[in-house]
């Protein structure tokens, strides 16, 4: 998973000239990035970030980052959801570049909004088929974590961190919830 800072397009994708912001002519009230040579309006909008909690037994599954950023911290299996997939399968898909980990796939668990950065992370829990992972090369190490050894200061990303915290609070109370947050 990669965390862009806010979408910024410098160059027109027709023709190559460097991009202006300013208000398209059709009324628009957004600043957009417009070509001064062939007209065409670049839209940016938020990015889909799909991932998992997958789960064996009192265990979480974490992946080490073997790529920037946060290279060398510990994250939930989620990345960029990609073109022709749904939700589900992005996080599926995802599941398994990362960590090589057989899942069944459960409930939508949180769905993060970070506005900052124009996007929304959807996690699922997962129940792991098994404890034995095969990571592919953004992972250093694939490993499960019980409640009292989650590493919550070398978590790479605030959106896998709440996601952790939700996890725990509901599993105390027995009863799992879909979680609605906001990151700012
Ligand atoms: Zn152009």
């Amino acid at each position: 998973m990669s965390h862009p800072g806010p979408a910024s397009i410098k160059h027109c994708k027709n023709c190559g000239t460097a991009v202006r912001q300013r208000l398209p002519d059709d009324g628009d009230t957004r600043l957009r990035a417009v070509c001064p040579a062939c007209h065409t309006v670049h839209y940016e909008n938020p990015l889909n970030v799909v991932g998992t909690v997958p789960v064996w037994q009192d265990q979480v599954l974490l992946c080490k980052r073997n790529i920037e950023p946060r290279k060398g911290f510990w994250t939930l299996p989620a990345g960029f959801m990609e073109m022709r997939e749904t939700l589900a399968e992005g996080a599926a898909r995802e599941t398994d570049e990362e960590a090589g980990a057989q899942i069944e796939m459960q409930n939508l668990f949180t769905i993060v909004d970070v506005p900052r950065v124009g996007q929304v992370h959807f996690f699922f829990l997962a129940a792991l088929q098994s404890p034995v992972f095969n990571p592919g090369h953004e992972t250093q190490e694939a490993r499960l974590f019980s409640e009292a050894d989650i590493p919550w200061d070398d978590l790479a990303f605030r959106t896998v961190k709440e996601t952790l915290r939700c996890y725990f609070a509901d599993r105390s109370k027995g009863e799992f919830e879909l979680h609605t947050l906001s990151i700012s």
